[in-house]
């Protein structure tokens, strides 16, 4: 039975492509916990360390009490739209000044069914080579044509644009704004020129800037100044809210358009009104209080030479990684080896993600241990 699928996993052992589940002891909201280790956690996206905290946890339903509960039972176009929804819906847009908010699911559930539903039959969407999954499987969705400009290379976008843009109706480029294993930064504002000068729709997912750059925590776009010229903001709730979910926000058309089309929002029962209620209360009450150590994590990730929180380690070979991963393991340190075909090859690497909790003292040996190893001697 299932020769086929264990062929496959076989092939996938024989090239250490092989993932499975670890068994984790415990998380807070700063360490992990695992072969009966305490490890400073450099391996996750709760940014603001508001996951897995109970304090926060305690805060929240002492404040809320039994307000909200664990399922809303269904799709938001039936009976699953409560008070909460459209109050964080209001907040969002209130926030950007944009005319409109919406919520998905979650961050897949929102770039699967935005380029899905907009980008039609004659339309074409310019994607970041180094786009999410997501996004990727949204334009494969979408009836229309799809074409990746080389990572962050604003000069083939713009020669790919003159190339094919008259042979279209609308077009997108859709381009997130930190990215996941580099850690840079798109370079938006010339985006933003572009997308001006040759009429496209601009759609920023912003998921891993969300809740740690700009004074309001909205992002690069509000860091750059630059939200009024997006379309479409993409954020999500995972990481830094430490919640589940995301939203879009845009002018009242396009999210006309995404409540009526976007088939991964309208088939789907709503998230659990409590997720919704935490969402907007840690965007309320915390976000205006962790700017401060948002920045002190940022000033440390530049001495690391990273524009973002996530710092990209190239090691280079495989193994030379995962033994690095080992000796930091045993340091105290929570890090995870990230190998082609995530990454090309020759660049294997630890991608550290920083917390806004850790302060310079938690790095101390990890700056040694990568000094040893000739890595980011900054
Ligand atoms: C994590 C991520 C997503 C997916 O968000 P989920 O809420 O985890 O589904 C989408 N886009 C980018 C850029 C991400 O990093």
């Amino acid at each position: 039975m299932y020769d086929d699928y264990k062929n496959i996993l076989e092939e996938l052992k024989t090239h250490s492509h092989f993932r499975d589940l670890k068994d984790y002891e415990g998380k807070d909201e700063k360490y992990i916990y695992f072969k009966g280790k305490k490890l400073l956690n450099l391996s996750s996206n709760n940014y603001l360390n508001f996951a897995d905290n109970e304090k926060i946890t305690k805060e929240f339903l002492d404040t809320v009490g039994t307000k909200y509960s664990f399922g809303s039972a269904s799709a938001r176009l039936l009976t699953g739209t409560l008070p909460v929804y459209n109050e964080l819906e209001n907040l969002l847009s209130g926030l950007y000044g944009k005319e409109a908010a919406l919520l998905y699911n979650s961050g897949y559930h929102a770039n699967v069914g935005i380029s899905s539903a907009l980008c039609k039959k004659g339309d074409v969407v310019f994607s970041d080579k180094l786009n999410h999954a997501s996004i990727i499987d949204g334009m494969k969705l979408s009836e229309g044509k799809f074409f990746r400009f080389p990572h962050n290379d604003m000069v083939a976008l713009e020669k790919l644009i003159q190339r094919e843009r008259k042979n279209f109706r609308n077009a997108f480029i859709i381009t997130e704004s930190v990215f996941s294993m580099d850690g840079d930064i798109e370079d938006l504002k010339t985006i933003v020129q572009l997308k001006k000068k040759y009429d496209c729709n601009l759609i920023i997912d912003e998921a891993h800037a969300f809740g740690v750059f700009g004074n309001k925590g909205l992002g690069v776009a509000e860091e750059l100044g630059i939200i009024d010229d997006v379309d479409l903001i993409v954020g999500t709730f995972g990481k830094a809210v430490g919640s589940m979910g995301a939203f879009a926000v845009g002018s009242k058309t396009l999210i006309d358009f995404l409540i009526n089309k976007s088939r991964s929002f309208i088939f789907s029962t709503s998230l659990p009104p409590i997720n919704i209620g935490f969402t907007k209360w840690i965007i309320e009450n915390k976000f205006p209080i962790v700017t401060e150590k948002c920045k002190r994590m940022l000033s440390i990730s530049k001495t690391m030479g990273s524009a973002s929180h996530i710092v990209p380690v190239i090691v280079g070979e495989n193994k030379d990684t995962v033994d690095l991963c080992e000796v930091l393991f045993h340091n105290g340190y929570f890090t995870l080896p990230i190998r082609p075909p995530t990454v090309p090859v020759g660049t294997s690497r630890l991608r550290l993600s920083l917390t806004c909790e850790i302060v310079e003292d938690d790095l101390k040996m990890l700056r040694e241990i990568l000094a040893d190893a000739k890595l980011l001697v900054k």
